[in-house]
């Protein structure tokens, strides 16, 4: 098979890159590089099944070409986490609508089958417990830039659904919750690598509020998993998956095992949301899938804990030669 992975060269769309070649797929990458790194996919290039495309899904009329010379498509180009929505949100929508427009249309137009991969933000404030596919969003204003993004991912959803139920065309929607793993990058604001980063350097672990609000993170190698499961199903098409661990950690709890597993002295500081995030911002008490839906069509189960993860993120911050290395094998 011949695969575009839009953002190909970012965290998640690296390894899934990597996989793909790995089982004797041809992969066309296509990536701005604004959050994305060449190196995360330049030593597959040498093989010929990897062809990098540096360029927008702005561009229409590239992402219609990269389009054209596949036979499916993973759209995972996207402006991505909260720090960055933050900072710079007239980029993020116009990155999510209009580049997710461009993908989506040209795979509809010329008959690719594609996964769009969406986020657990869309779910917004919402914070009752196991969020299924069908929960209700709870979203604050949309002046709000964390919530601008939650609205240009939905889109993203829309768009997919209203393709597929009026014109038939292939497409399944992945929402991610907290993926993790080596090769994630803090600078975006994502918590475990700036744990990691900051206990291996011993620098205090900046815990924002007061820590009691909690996540459920999943290793990448089980997200991929996930996602060459759903595209490989026809009776997913048409439909949104959650795809997520159901183990909830609070944030103060993560920061001590970090700290446990790295050996680190650091100490936890605790950081008030509106001095990481500006004024204004608003914080969610949990986000849990409930993912149901996944596991009756495909059988998938996570097959990592979090310590495990976290040691995972350990030894790639700390580039041991003897540690695993940045590649993850795929659960099966
Ligand atoms: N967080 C934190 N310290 C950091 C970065 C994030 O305490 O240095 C918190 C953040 O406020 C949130 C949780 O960790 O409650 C997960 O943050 P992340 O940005 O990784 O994911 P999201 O909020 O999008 O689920």
């Amino acid at each position: 098979m011949r695969y575009l992975v839009t953002g190909g060269a970012g965290f998640i769309g690296s390894h899934l890159v990597e996989a793909l070649a790995a089982r004797g797929d041809q992969v066309l990458v296509l990536d701005d590089l604004s959050t994305g790194e060449r190196r995360n996919v330049e030593h597959l290039l040498p093989s010929g099944s990897v062809e990098l495309v540096e360029g927008s899904i702005m561009d229409a009329a590239l992402t219609d070409d990269c389009v054209q010379r596949v036979d499916a498509c993973f759209h995972l180009a996207s402006a991505v986490g909260v720090q960055l929505v933050v900072s710079r949100p007239l980029d993020t929508l116009l990155c999510n609508v209009r580049g997710t427009d461009n993908v989506i249309s040209a795979a509809a137009r010329h008959g690719r089958r594609l996964l769009y991969t969406s986020t657990s933000e869309v779910y917004g404030k919402n914070s009752a417990g196991s969020l299924s596919e069908d929960s209700d969003r709870i979203l604050g204003s949309p002046f709000k830039a964390r919530w601008g993004y939650a609205i240009a991912k939905a889109f993203g959803e829309a768009l997919s659904h209203s393709y597929s139920r009026e014109t038939g065309a292939e497409i399944v929607v992945a929402r991610l919750f907290n993926t993790v793993g080596p090769r994630q990058k803090g600078a975006y604001g994502m918590v475990l690598p700036r744990f990691v980063q900051q206990a291996l350097a011993g620098d205090d672990l900046t815990v924002y509020g007061n820590g009691t609000q909690s996540r459920c993170f999943i290793h990448v190698a089980d997200t991929l998993h996930a996602l060459l499961l759903l595209v490989e199903s026809d009776e997913a098409l048409g439909n949104v998956y959650n795809v997520g661990s159901s183990m909830e950690v609070p944030i103060i709890e993560l920061a001590a095992r970090v700290i446990e597993r790295t050996g680190s002295g650091s100490r936890v500081q605790l950081v008030a949301y509106e001095d990481a995030y500006g004024e204004g911002f608003e914080e969610l008490g949990r986000r849990k899938p409930d993912t149901t839906e996944l596991e009756r069509l495909t059988g998938w189960q996570p097959s990592r804990s979090l310590d495990e993860t976290i040691d995972d993120v350990i030894a790639y911050t700390r580039g041991d030669a003897d540690a695993p290395s940045a590649r993850v094998e795929i659960a099966s």
